[in-house]
């Protein structure tokens, strides 16, 4: 709020309220590198992970032109796949989207082969928004670099809820989004390895050391700063805590209708995330109805939602349209306690009745 009410001066600008949004971006910067393990210097701030990770993949492609060819999976979030349909459709750059096993895990061997002399870049993300379902990703790297190829990780539904390192992990880009450990939307950041590999996207003024022309959003920065200085004190053990519920939320969801599958549930996954399948429940159905009595779920990524299309994620992993009608997606928070997965249940279970 400061940095709206009262000290909205560009940063910019020489005078003092510009030099103090100055100080505050930067004071963000070094919030946002200390949680995922980098200096400041390596983080280029965004309008969200969107922004992160069509400039990671456009910094690969434009600036390797004699590499073509992108690896990416059927999977990731449509920050990734919609900006390399966009490359494959208007570009002459072709695109290999991974499979992914029914426990929506990738086959290592197959990313290797996957791999050519002209791939610019590898994009493939560190835990799924759909199931929570982790991927390895010092292995992945380990086969990048092997094979000499950039890699980029989606890590917005990674970062705050599992310890992520640029350094350790040693990727070349990773993209972070603010709402998604309690920062505002509308902010994120692409943290950069090698800054030498960036390949601005947004042409104008000199903002973010050149790399994004645009007067930075000063207010929705700081918000990032802060909600990544919190979420850099959050234990594992708070998350354990979160996993104990979600493991009792679903035994007892499974309980409470025959055949239901979580999907996903052989896999690590993230401590908050559970998918699960419902056979003969629309899911869409079920979430309006939750949302009746002010439960808020989903049937797919809310990027998806107005498409009214099943989840990309279940049916690369199951191959069937009814599994992918019939999931739904809840999501855990910190906050969330025991009295509110029984309401949930509960509410569940009759909504379930009725449906059926
Ligand atoms: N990647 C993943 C895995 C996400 O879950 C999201 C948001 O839902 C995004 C990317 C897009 O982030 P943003 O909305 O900040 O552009």
């Amino acid at each position: 709020m400061p940095w709206l009410m009262e000290n909205w001066g560009n940063p910019s600008s020489a005078y003092g309220m510009g030099r103090s949004a100055r100080r505050a971006i930067e004071e963000a910067r070094e919030q946002v590198a200390k949680l995922v393990g980098a200096g400041p210097e390596q983080v280029v701030f965004t309008s969200g992970a969107t922004e992160a990770s069509n400039s990671a993949i456009h910094s690969a492609i434009f600036n390797q032109p004699h590499k073509r060819h992108i690896v990416t999976s059927a999977v990731e979030h449509s920050a990734v796949l919609n900006y390399c349909k966009y490359l494959g459709r208007y570009h002459p750059v072709e695109v290999t989207r991974l499979p992914v096993s029914t426990s929506g895990l990738l086959d290592l061997a197959q990313l290797v082969d996957s791999i050519r002399e002209d791939t610019a870049m590898v994009s493939l993300m560190w835990g799924n928004n759909e199931t929570g379902v982790v991927w390895p990703i010092p292995e992945i790297t380990e086969i990048c670099r092997d094979k000499q190829t950039l890699f980029h990780t989606d890590a917005v539904q990674a970062v705050g809820k599992l310890p992520v390192s640029v350094q350790e992990a040693g990727v070349d880009y990773l993209s972070l989004s603010g709402h998604k450990f309690g920062g505002p939307k509308g902010v994120g950041a692409l943290i950069l390895k090698n800054t030498d590999t960036f390949l601005p996207m947004l042409h104008g003024g000199k903002q973010e050391n050149g790399r994004r022309g645009g007067t930075e959003n000063v207010a929705a920065i700081a918000g990032l700063g802060v909600a990544a200085e919190i979420a850099a004190r959050i234990q594992p053990d708070n998350w354990a805590v979160i996993e104990k519920l979600r493991d009792h939320l679903e035994n007892r969801v499974l309980g409470l209708h025959a055949g239901a599958i979580v999907n996903g549930s052989q896999s690590e996954r993230l401590p908050n995330t559970s998918n699960i399948y419902l056979p003969g429940i629309d899911a869409d159905a079920l979430v309006t109805m939750l949302d009746q009595r002010g439960i808020c779920i989903s049937s797919g990524s809310a990027c998806m939602e107005s498409a009214i299309t099943p989840s990309h994620v279940i049916l690369a992993m199951s191959g069937s349209y009814d599994r992918a009608n019939e999931s739904i997606r809840i999501s855990l928070g910190l906050e969330t306690t025991e009295q509110e997965i029984s309401d949930f249940v509960e509410a569940l279970s009759e909504s379930i009745d009725l449906l059926s």
